[in-house]
């Protein structure tokens, strides 16, 4: 098992885009692709699927030598599974989405799905790994030649998560992105980039444009 040549790290906050643009880039750059997200998300069902209490820190970190998790971070074959069960859909519930953050801040979740992301990425056989969450520039790959933040303005990444979520108002949409942020940023600072990070703001690109943003930073790193 060789590890990859090049690991792009990209962070940012809800709705900047960061998914859809991290799997695109790395389809163009023949990369492997990491949604870190979808670990937390995983987690928050499987301590809702047993019962427990995500405001349990105790109960929640006992339930991680339970978490069998498999990721696919091939750009054309992505799945998450818990213990085999494709958990794909049920991660992105907005039932999922109001108790993630409570589990996010428990520092041993942390340290324990750091070490699984870095194990993932060492796994990839490809010649690089674009890996995307909250805290990948400055915890999981603070050495990554390539670190970006991809941000954009409020307005925008509303108006975007609102089109991609259906039976929420705009406004309900607003106030849970805006909340679960807010809960975010006290763990992990995504909103400023850190030194070293190279930051692309979204807000006046086209979906084409920012992955083309990404990918042009990937070839400079590699000149
Ligand atoms: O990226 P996504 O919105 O799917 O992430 C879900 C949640 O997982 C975030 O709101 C945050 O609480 C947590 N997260 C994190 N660190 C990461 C990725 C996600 O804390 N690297």
């Amino acid at each position: 098992m060789s590890g990859p040549v090049t690991v792009v790290a990209v962070d940012g906050p809800a709705g900047s885009g960061k998914s859809s643009v991290s799997r695109a880039a790395a389809r163009r750059l023949g990369f492997d692709y990491q949604d870190t997200g979808a670990a937390y998300r995983a987690l928050a069902w499987f301590v809702l699927e047993r019962g427990i209490d995500p405001a349990d820190e105790e109960a929640v970190v006992n339930v991680l030598a339970d978490f069998d998790y498999a990721i696919g971070i091939d750009p054309d074959d992505y799945f998450v599974r818990v213990g085999g069960v494709d958990v794909e859909a049920a991660i992105r519930e907005p039932r999922i989405s109001v108790v993630v953050s409570a589990i996010a801040r428990i520092l041993p979740v942390r340290a324990y799905l750091v070490d699984l992301f870095r194990h993932v990425i060492a796994s990839s056989d490809k010649p690089g790994v674009i890996t995307e969450g909250r805290d990948i520039t400055t915890v999981v790959c603070p050495d990554a030649p390539v670190r970006i933040l991809l941000t954009a303005s409020p307005e925008v990444r509303m108006a975007r998560r609102s089109a991609e979520i259906t039976g929420q108002s705009a406004d309900e949409v607003a106030k849970h992105l805006t909340s679960r942020d807010a809960q975010d940023s006290r763990v992990v600072d995504f909103m400023n980039a850190a030194e070293g990070v190279i930051a692309i703001d979204s807000t006046h690109l086209d979906f084409d444009q920012t992955i083309q943003a990404v990918v042009d930073l990937v070839h400079a790193a590699a000149r």
